[in-house]
């Protein structure tokens, strides 16, 4: 068991093994592990660096320098220019994510049988059964008492009153302490991001992680995948390094997420009609409420409250978030001394988000730098979707208390009060208008019985070659209207066991 770090240019890494994976996040450590307990040797490569939670940043610039993908510059091509949150670290996009666990719904098993031609009721059992596993291995718990915190307490207050069937948050953390950190990962040890389980688990059982190594290609025998190759790329200078090559006797299983692994299957030259399309998102967006006591949101988990009764009508989830506070004041509106003023009511912001269920369908392709280019903008029957959920968010800050809102709609009064709430329901439907978010993602690689418009099959395998799998979010051919770790990171177990069977 190694960790080949950075490796400067003329030191060259070859290594061998059964398995190479390719990303360290919810799909790349899961199945990496899961291999690795069957007895295989595996090798995981990561793009981004290994970092050890003490050394995790504690603003928001340090996150995007230390554990954003690509410093968060990756947006949307469309109407609108909306960002796509991912992570590059080792433990991926789990190291700054809220560690929310959401069983698949039973519908959505259905709908990839009706609509794929997998899925179905043995598939579905199946991942269940890898969902309890990974309930106990990473410590699934609600949200404590004593870790809530006041925003998420005043959505439960607002939700007795609406009756908008909302839920304490399950979440893969251990004893939350509520210091609101999670984007910047969790310093306190309390969230089991896959760094801190799968990957010293797979290097427990002999198996070695190579990070700083962005995979520049997948190598290939005729249709079969023997390794991968690329060359090493500096932490924080992102200057090329040595090369590094891992040859893998049974398979390469890509798991470098939504946006990389379509994009790195592009640039090794897999031949499929349906690579890089059938993209989804859940894009989301929140509104700030303005309430006479002080919330204090970054003290208490950074979510801890959710509601699903609107995911299939209109289509969306509503949740908390805590975000840092730099992200506070860069979404409240002016400069200078009027800035100052919105800042000095800090204390006093709740904000609340509502994630899209959105139908809408993108693409996405390698592009220069091997950066990859999402096309994607909602169509109209999203937009309204997504401006329901302002609604919906709106009114429940009212319920709550709250004496106004910071819609943050652009075109909008900057505040809204309790009267004003229905002006909402005439909001612009232009995408432009909103500063939405994209974060949970899905397809580009998705999964189905029809070669002509799936990439791999009810397996992962890659229609066509032999020994190639992907494993992460990629693979998803819908959306799923809950938060997607716990689909990407039992399918990516259901994965590696079929390749162990
Ligand atoms: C801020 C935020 C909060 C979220 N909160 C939640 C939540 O609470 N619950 C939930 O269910 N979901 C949440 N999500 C979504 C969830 O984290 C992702 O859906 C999930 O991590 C995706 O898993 P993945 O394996 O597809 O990709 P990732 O976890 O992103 O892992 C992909 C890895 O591959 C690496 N990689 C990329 N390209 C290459 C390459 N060429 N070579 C080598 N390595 C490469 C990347 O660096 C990365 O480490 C959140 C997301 C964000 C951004
Ligand atoms: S809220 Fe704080 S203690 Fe709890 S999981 Fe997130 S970062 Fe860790």
């Amino acid at each position: 068991m190694s960790h080949y770090a950075f490796h400067e240019r003329g030191k060259d890494v070859t290594l061998e093994a059964d398995f190479v994976v390719v990303g360290s996040g919810a799909g790349g450590a899961t199945a990496a592990a899961a291999l690795a307990r069957g007895g295989a040797r595996v090798v995981v490569v990561e793009s981004g660096a290994w970092r050890d939670p003490p050394d995790y940043p504690s603003t928001t610039y340090g996150t995007m320098r230390d554990l954003f993908d690509d410093w968060g510059s990756t947006f949307t091509r469309g109407r609108a220019f909306w960002p796509i949150v991912q992570a590059r670290t080792v433990g991926g996009t789990t190291v700054i994510n809220s560690a929310i666990a959401v069983r698949t719904p039973g519908d959505i098993f259905q709908q990839w049988e009706r609509e794929h031609g997998v899925g179905g009721d043995a598939f579905a059992t199946a991942m269940w059964t890898y969902q309890d596993e990974l309930e106990t291995e990473l410590s699934v718990e609600l949200v404590p008492e004593r870790a809530k915190g006041r925003s998420n307490l005043l959505a439960s207050d607002a939700d007795a009153a609406l009756k908008f069937g909302g839920h304490v948050m399950k979440r893969y953390v251990k004893g939350c302490e509520g210091n609101g950190q999670c984007l910047q990962g969790c310093k306190a040890l309390k969230k089991q991001s896959t760094n801190l389980n799968f990957i010293p688990e797979v290097m427990a059982l002999g198996g070695d992680i190579v990070s700083c190594a962005p995979v520049k290609r997948v190598l290939f025998e005729g249709k079969g995948a023997v390794g991968v190759e690329g060359s090493f790329a500096h932490p924080l200078t992102r200057a090329r390094g040595g090369k590094f090559t891992v040859r893998a006797k049974k398979a390469v299983i890509v798991a470098a997420s939504a946006t990389h692994s379509p994009a790195l299957l592009e640039r090794s030259g897999v031949k499929s009609k349906a690579l890089g399309k059938y993209f989804r998102a859940h894009p989301g967006t929140g509104i700030f409420g303005c309430y006479d006591e002080p919330v204090d949101m970054n003290i208490g988990a950074t979510q801890g409250w959710a509601s699903t009764q609107f995911r299939t009508d209109p289509g969306l989830k509503l949740e908390t978030l805590a975000i840092p506070p730099e992200m506070v004041a860069s979404r409240l509106a002016g400069g200078g001394t009027q800035l100052m003023e919105h800042v000095r009511e800090y204390r006093h912001l709740a904000m609340w988000v509502h994630a899209c269920r959105a139908e809408s369908v993108g693409t996405v392709k390698n592009g220069f730098g091997d950066k990859p280019v999402v096309h994607y903008q909602l169509d109209e029957k999203d937009m309204l979707r997504f401006r329901d959920g302002m609604s919906l968010v709106a009114r429940m800050h009212f319920a709550a208390g709250a004496k106004a809102i910071i819609p943050g709609i652009h075109g909008m009064p900057y505040k809204l009060g309790p009267d004003e709430v229905k002006l909402l329901e005439s909001a612009p439907l232009d995408p432009r208008a909103y500063v939405a978010v994209l974060s949970h993602l899905f397809g580009g690689c998705v999964m189905g019985s029809d070669p002509s418009r799936s990439v791999v099959d009810a397996n992962g395998r890659v229609h066509g070659y032999e020994g190639l799998v992907v494993a992460d979010a990629s693979a998803i051919p819908t959306n799923l209207g809950v938060n997607p770790q716990h689909t990407i990171m039992s399918l990516a177990r259901y994965f590696a066991n079929q390749l162990l069977s």
